[in-house]
């Protein structure tokens, strides 16, 4: 299978068509950026180890019978997935309070949250992605409430399936983005689960092992991503 179109190029990934109209080719790359894209760098290697996390996570989520866009993996960098049409909302899950969760509310950095915590953000760069509700989804026309019920069980699922994958690999999942999208009528996982877009901790020291350490200029981001692949790839 080969590449034709670039059908939209994002921060961190690209799409291409090809020959066969249902099936498309999402690449990724090095590119690196934090704060709505204010912050960028090229970090070597990123792409490639994010193909190799999604590809495991995806893989083991359709395991558990969670449809994703995931076909299959092409080549290090590079994998087929179905064409959807895309919902233009992130779902976030949050398991531990931190990042923006502790600067809007009083909650204490770090700490378990007693119920998860979901939160919508509309996909639009110059709004810098604002935090919705479903009603709002609604009346943008985004999507039904059938969509956001499926989405928010998925998203629930999706949590307990990973957080023990995680949990028994000496992992914490923190929070995580998920997108979403439409193939023949199917609503399905899109997009990519990596250190890109969840918080990933080590259960021990609680080091970070995600996308914070470019954020917050810690170093030693692809020798945590490395750490993750190590320790999910078994
Ligand atoms: N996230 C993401 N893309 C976004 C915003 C958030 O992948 O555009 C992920 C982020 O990596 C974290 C979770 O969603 O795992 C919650 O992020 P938060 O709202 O705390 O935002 P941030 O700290 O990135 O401002």
């Amino acid at each position: 299978m080969e590449k034709k179109e670039l059908l939209c190029e994002g921060k961190a990934k690209r799409l291409f068509s090809t020959e066969d109209p249902d099936l498309a080719i999402l690449e990724f790359k090095d590119d690196t950026t934090a704060f709505d894209g204010s912050k960028k760098a090229e970090i070597a290697g990123k792409g490639e180890l994010n193909c190799s996390i999604s590809t495991i996570l995806m893989d083991y989520l359709e395991s558990y019978h969670v449809p994703t866009h995931f076909v299959k993996r092409l080549s290090p960098t590079e994998q087929i997935v179905k064409v959807v049409d895309t919902i233009p909302i992130e779902v976030v899950m949050r398991n531990i309070a931190t990042g923006s969760l502790v600067k809007r509310l009083p909650f204490e950095d770090g700490k378990q949250l007693t119920y998860p915590i979901f939160e919508l953000s509309l996909k639009n760069d110059e709004l810098g992605d604002p935090l919705i509700n479903e009603y709002h989804a609604y009346a943008l026309d985004l999507c039904t409430q059938e969509d956001i019920r499926i989405m928010f069980r998925m998203t629930a699922k999706i949590n307990a399936i990973l957080r023990s994958f995680f949990e028994r690999r000496g992992l914490i999942l923190v929070d995580f983005k998920l997108e979403f999208g439409r193939h023949k009528n199917e609503l399905m996982l899109t997009d990519e689960i990596s250190p890109d877009s969840c918080r990933i901790w080590d259960k021990k020291t609680r080091k970070k092992l995600d996308k914070d350490r470019f954020r917050f200029d810690m170093g030693g981001m692809e020798q945590a991503y490395q750490e993750v692949l190590d320790r999910i790839g078994n």
